[in-house]
This record gives structure tokens, C-alpha cells and sequence, in this order.
């Protein structure tokens, strides 16, 4: 790579960084406790055996509640914006329906727009080890997003696609009634939380979203980018760890 080539990557990233993080800078933290908890992270993602995406691709279009599948019939052709033309499929969600948690990401990706399953590809499978680091896994949570189609490119969602796909999500969040949920990301937060606060300032607090409290992490796609993240990441999986076993204790 030339200089100038290695000056404008590091340029974007700079740009990227504090878009997304603020002016704050990660310096340094203990990681002997996220890596031992999460020492699965690292390993390079190799196909499992039986992996999640062909266990749930049968139930894929069979939500786990009456009110869900109703839902999803509804909203399964949608055409309320542009992103219907480039879809494979509309990605409604996955899990619990009467789960005590509700994860919300940004958007499908490419390989969740073809298996019409959110979080399968390499960023869901880093949710997964997540899940597992404090005892859950899928089946225990669901899993949505702010927009139920994919953007072209991955690219970032467009305020309208944001605004037509919001009550979709909003219907879901009334259907499940979880306890907590957990913005992954940027444009989860601020479109939860109508805030345009950076990733930092979000997380760390708990929100409100109606009646529901909300915590804001990273993404996991961002922790792939940025493993040194993952420490901090790890410290909102221990809230949410926390979070659970009061809501068991008060609820036994
Ligand atoms: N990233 C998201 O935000 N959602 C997905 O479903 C997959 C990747």
C-alpha cells in the first residue's frame, strides 16, 4: 500500500471512529476477564457442524406467537420503501416470543437478506459467543432489527427507511413486552432512543424506551473490526447477566 493510500485509510478511520465513538479514546483496560470468558471470540469462524442458520431456516417464516406471525404476515411484502426491490427477504426477527430480553441490530446483512434469519453471518455468530459468555443463547432472546430489509451494499439506513420500518419494530417490542432491551450499535441507540448522541455517551446509562429500560452496546460487527472493544462490551453483557438474575430473583 503507498503512503498516501495508508494516510487516507487511516483518515476514514479517524472520521469513522469519531462518528461513531466520539472523541474518546480506548487506551487501555484488563482483558484477562473477557478473555477468559469470551475465549471462543478469537477463533476464526469455521462452519459448525449444524449451524444456527439451518436449524432455524425451517421455522424461519413460523414465529413463536400467534401476535408475531399475524405480524409478520402483514408485513412480509412490504413495500413502504425502495428497499423491497433489492431484498431477498424480509428479515421480521427471531426468538422468544415471551423473551425477558430483546436484542435490536441495524439491518440485515447480505447473508441474512438470503436466509431471511437476522444476525447468521460472522457478526451473529460473534452474538452467539455472546450469548453463550453469559449463559443464553438464542432461543432465550429475540432478535430484531430497525430495518427488516437489507440496504444495498450494507450501507448505512436512510432516515425515511428508518422512519417507515420504526412501527414494525415498535409493534414487535408491544407484542413481546420484554424487560430490557439491547440496542447493538449506533443507529439502534439513537433510533431507539430518538438521540443523536455518540455510541459512548449512550452506553453506559440505562434508557427508557415507552415502559421498557434499554442499554446500548457495540455491535458486534464493530467488536470484529475492533477486538480491544470487546472488554467494554463485556462489561454491558455482565449488566445484562446482572439485569436477569434480579429480574429472576424478584420474579421466583
Ligand atoms: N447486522 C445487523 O445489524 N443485523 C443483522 O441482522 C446482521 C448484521
Amino acid at each position: 500500500m503507498s503512503e498516501q493510500n495508508l494516510l487516507t485509510e487511516i483518515e476514514q478511520f479517524l472520521h469513522w471512529y469519531k462518528s461513531v465513538y466520539g472523541t474518546s479514546v480506548l487506551l487501555q483496560h484488563d482483558f484477562s476477564e473477557v478473555q477468559a470468558a469470551l475465549k471462543e471470540v478469537d477463533e476464526p469462524v469455521v462452519q459448525r457442524k449444524k449451524p444456527v442458520a439451518q436449524k432455524t431456516t425451517a421455522i424461519k417464516y413460523q414465529q413463536t406467537s400467534p401476535e408475531l406471525q399475524e405480524l409478520y404476515l402483514k408485513i412480509k411484502d412490504c413495500q413502504a420503501c425502495e428497499l423491497h426491490k433489492t431484498r431477498k427477504n424480509l428479515v421480521f426477527g427471531y426468538g422468544n416470543a415471551h423473551a425477558k430480553i430483546v436484542f435490536v441490530g441495524e439491518a440485515p446483512g447480505k447473508e441474512e437478506d438470503l436466509q431471511g434469519i437476522p444476525f447468521v453471518g460472522a457478526a451473529g455468530k460473534l452474538l452467539d459467543k455472546m450469548f453463550k459468555a453469559i449463559g443464553l443463547n438464542r432461543d432465550d432472546v429475540y432478535i430484531a432489527n430497525v430495518l427488516k430489509c437489507r440496504p444495498p451494499g450494507n450501507r448505512n439506513p436512510l432516515p425515511a427507511e428508518v422512519q417507515k420500518c420504526e412501527p414494525y419494530l415498535k409493534e414487535q417490542l408491544r407484542i413481546i413486552k420484554p424487560k430490557l432491551i439491547v440496542a447493538l450499535g449506533l443507529y439502534a441507540g439513537q433510533s431507539l432512543l430518538k438521540k443523536q448522541e455518540t455510541l459512548t455517551r449512550m452506553r453506559g446509562t440505562v434508557h427508557r424506551y415507552e415502559d421498557i429500560d434499554v442499554i446500548v452496546t457495540y455491535h458486534p460487527a464493530a467488536l470484529l473490526r475492533n477486538p480491544m472493544w470487546k472488554a467494554y462490551a463485556w462489561e454491558d453483557f455482565k449488566t445484562i447477566r446482572q439485569f436477569l438474575r434480579q429480574w429472576e430473583t424478584e420474579n421466583a
